[in-house]
């Protein structure tokens, strides 16, 4: 099992760390590509990616070996130790989705199991931070939630032996464990692009929508659950 990134050294210095890479995986039953960094390149492949930065998958001639992908800015010490024990315990690779991602930690979105999602599906959100909303616990989306396209299991076991989670404490999920989540624009931007695929939705699903279809079903979702609300308040008045 390795873990790694391939900076750019020079051509030469590349080519010998391309192979120290294949050297090190050749024996290998899979190749485990921890965290973010090695998944998909994270920070250091951000654009323009001056140093080349190369994703363990794009390593040339290591494709000949299966590559579990357990991304995360860092992933959960659970979700790590799990696949791990996952392959001791049943001699096998755990199912893995399109991206490669193991299917039991990262086929549902942060958004699914989300304890704020009531809020989001009353229209109840936090406008600007420190405002009443913020105070109540509402829905992060409008200040920036990626939990709506993330895929992750940090609304499910949480951190720090299931303690909290960033929404938990506060803070929007930036998207860490998605491939050039450093490259969608700010993490306070609300996400306007993707479906209302509900609860059952996996990463699969999602990745096979067509372009096409994609929309601003989040952003339409989240404004007239709002009206609704707003409709509901006055209502009561
Ligand atoms: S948008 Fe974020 S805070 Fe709101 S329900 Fe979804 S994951 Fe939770
Ligand atoms: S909540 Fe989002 S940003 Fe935070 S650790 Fe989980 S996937 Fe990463």
């Amino acid at each position: 099992m390795v873990s790694a990134i391939s900076t750019y050294l020079g051509e030469e210095a590349n080519e010998r760390h391309f192979l120290q890479c294949n050297a090190a995986a050749e024996h290998c039953k899979a190749i485990i590509s921890w965290g973010s960094c090695a998944s998909w390149g994270c920070v250091q492949a951000a654009r323009p990616n001056p140093t080349r930065a190369t994703q363990v998958h794009k390593v040339p001639g290591i494709a000949n070996r299966p590559i579990i992908k357990v991304p995360g800015c860092p992933p959960i010490a659970e979700v790590m130790t799990a696949v791990i024990t996952y392959m001791l315990t049943f001699e096998r690779l755990p199912e893995l989705d399109r991206q490669g991602r193991p299917k039991m930690f990262y086929s549902q979105r942060i958004h699914d199991k989300c304890y704020r999602r009531p809020h989001f599906d009353a229209g109840q959100f936090v406008e600007s931070w420190d405002d009443e909303g913020a105070h109540k616990g509402y829905c992060l989306y409008k200040v920036g939630c990626k939990g709506p396209t993330t895929y992750n299991a940090c609304s499910t076991i949480r951190w720090n032996g299931g303690l909290s989670f960033p929404i938990q404490a506060g803070h929007p999920c930036i998207g860490c464990s998605e491939d050039g989540f450093w490259d969608k624009g700010s993490f306070y931007q609300h996400v306007t692009d993707t479906h209302q695929f509900g609860v059952e939705a996996n990463a699969d699903k999602v990745g096979l929508a067509t372009a096409g279809v994609v929309g601003a079903a989040i952003t339409a979702h989240a404004a007239v659950s709002a009206l609704k609300n707003a409709q509901k308040k006055g209502g009561d008045e």
